[in-house]
């Protein structure tokens, strides 16, 4: 995990990470943060209301409806899907902007939203974050008791469909544990 690790220069990869809602994607994206702060994480823009303890441009930029369609009509998103009822989207520019500048820079996204990053820029490095079993995967969902139980069961039914998307990707990682997850993350952004 030290800086020097990691490559420098345009000959780089963006690397995103995808896999089924309830998988531990952002607990993943937290302990990156704190353990390899080298890595720039793209903030998504989302339609979906703030939860406890989330902060406007850490977790996300909290958008409306119109400031949305706005980014998309623009061409400021490179890429944005709805997922269960809210939109989400990366914004263009700062990603680019990052790629440049030579900074390792990770997408943390939906499945298709890796689809489009894999149209548009197919180098991109494709992660698939995997539970170690279905029925993990619900109990996290679950228990994470911040939704109501018809958003936890449209959460659920994407899910399913996810799993299935592994094969579309470079690389599964099996979130076995969290810090392990990040070592072998970073490995593959230096590889
Ligand atoms: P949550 O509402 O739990 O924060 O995120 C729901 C889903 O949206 C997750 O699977 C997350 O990876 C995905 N997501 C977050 N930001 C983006 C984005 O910018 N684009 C796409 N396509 N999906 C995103």
């Amino acid at each position: 995990g030290r800086p020097e690790d990691l490559p420098r220069g345009p000959g780089r990869r963006l690397t995103v990470l995808s896999g089924p809602s309830g998988v531990g994607k952002s607990t993943v994206v937290a302990e990156l943060r704190r353990a390899h702060p080298q890595v720039w994480l793209s903030v998504s823009v989302t339609t979906r209301r703030p939860r406890p303890g989330e902060t406007h441009g850490v977790e996300y930029f909290f958008a409306g409806d119109a400031e949305f369609d706005r980014l998309v009509a623009e061409g400021e998103l490179l890429e944005w899907a709805e997922f269960a009822g809210n939109r989400y989207g990366t914004p263009r520019g700062p990603v680019l902007e990052r790629l440049n500048a030579g900074v390792p820079t990770l997408l943390e996204i939906d499945l298709q939203g890796a689809r489009q990053v894999r149209e548009s820029m197919p180098e991109a490095l494709l992660v698939f974050l995997a539970p170690p079993s279905w029925e993990e995967l619900e109990n996290r969902l679950r228990g994470r008791g911040t939704e109501p139980e018809d958003v936890i069961a449209r959460r659920l039914e994407a899910g399913r469909v996810e799993l299935a998307a592994e094969k579309e990707f470079d690389v599964t990682l099996v979130n076995t544990s969290v810090p392990d997850v990040c070592r072998r993350l970073i490995a593959l952004m230096s590889a």
